[in-house]
């Protein structure tokens, strides 16, 4: 049967893949259009199965977020017939509303990045796509139920400010963010989550709060009247990480079960019935370039 599900994860993700966490064949780079995607995992748990794919490459952080080639591992993800990513991210709250090592199940995002492709379609005329809901409602729904199964701490509501990085934001931009409406801030899911659209996939990211955005100041937030121990913090965004394979393997089991709908698998239905493009995506990126059916 194929897989139907994919993780994007980062370096801890990662690392926790090849430490043992998973049951794991290495597929390795998959060629496409958009040049070689980052190596693929095929990952065994008792659950069922899941494609990984590291988005910073295998060796630490290989790849810094400008430079992730994200048109290839979305492309080929789908070709390996994914239907739904969940995409694994390190976040920095811009709110403190949120704690240390707690999970966020975002729902909405502001893009800040600069320099990454962010279509599949470019200057082809297509691709005005509306972007609400921002994510999957159906893998979001999966997500929020396996936490709650779980018995994680999680907030099913946020918004993701994706910035360009690496750097990290200044004092000002936190304040910039946060008069928008940020809560959290990360450089990873744009575009990916836009480009998983436009191939018709179910995208959601779980997010765990790793630390607080840079406010320019030494301030340890409180708990219980006291500064929170740089140690608590650093222990608490551990186990958010060490949870992952669980997390996972639950996921698989919810995922089927959840009925909540979404419409992504027709996102480009209306560039289809204008025969702007086939009905087999396949045929959207050909040599030709052309990609139509007329
Ligand atoms: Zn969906």
């Amino acid at each position: 049967m194929a897989i139907s599900v994919a993780c994007v994860g980062g370096r801890a993700a990662y690392d926790l893949l090849i430490a043992g966490a998973f049951v794991a064949e290495r597929l390795g780079s998959q060629p496409t259009p958009f040049g070689p995607s980052q190596p693929i995992f095929r990952c065994k748990s008792p659950r069922g199965e899941f494609y990984f794919l590291s988005r910073h490459g295998e060796r630490g952080y290989e790849l810094t977020p400008s430079y992730v080639n994200y048109r290839a591992n979305v492309y080929a993800l789908k070709g390996l017939g994914v239907r739904n990513v969940i995409s694994w991210s390190e976040t920095r709250g811009i709110s403190h509303n949120f704690k240390i090592g707690q999970y966020v199940v975002v729902d909405d995002l502001i893009d800040e990045t600069r320099n990454r492709p962010t279509t599949f379609f470019e200057n082809r005329g297509i691709g005005h796509l509306r972007t609400w809901p921002v994510f999957c409602p159906s893998v979001r729904a999966a997500l929020t139920e396996t936490l709650q199964v779980e018995e994680c701490e999680f907030e099913s509501h946020g918004v993701y400010v994706c910035v360009e990085g690496p750097r990290h934001e200044t004092p000002a931009e936190t304040r910039k963010y946060a008069e928008y409406g940020g809560e959290l801030l990360g450089q990873a899911l744009v575009p990916e989550v836009f480009l998983a659209r436009e191939l018709q996939m179910c995208y959601a990211s779980l997010c765990y709060v790793a630390r607080y955005a840079e406010d320019g100041t030494n301030y340890r937030p409180f708990e219980d009247g006291r500064a929170l121990p740089v140690e608590v913090e650093q222990a608490r965004a551990r186990a958010a990480v060490e949870r992952i394979p669980r997390i996972l393997e639950r996921f698989l089991d919810v995922l089927p079960r959840t009925n909540v709908s979404c419409a992504c698998e027709t996102a480009m239905s209306p560039h289809i019935a204008l025969g702007e493009l086939g009905p087999d995506w396949r045929t959207w990126f050909a040599p030709d370039g052309g990609g139509k059916t007329a």
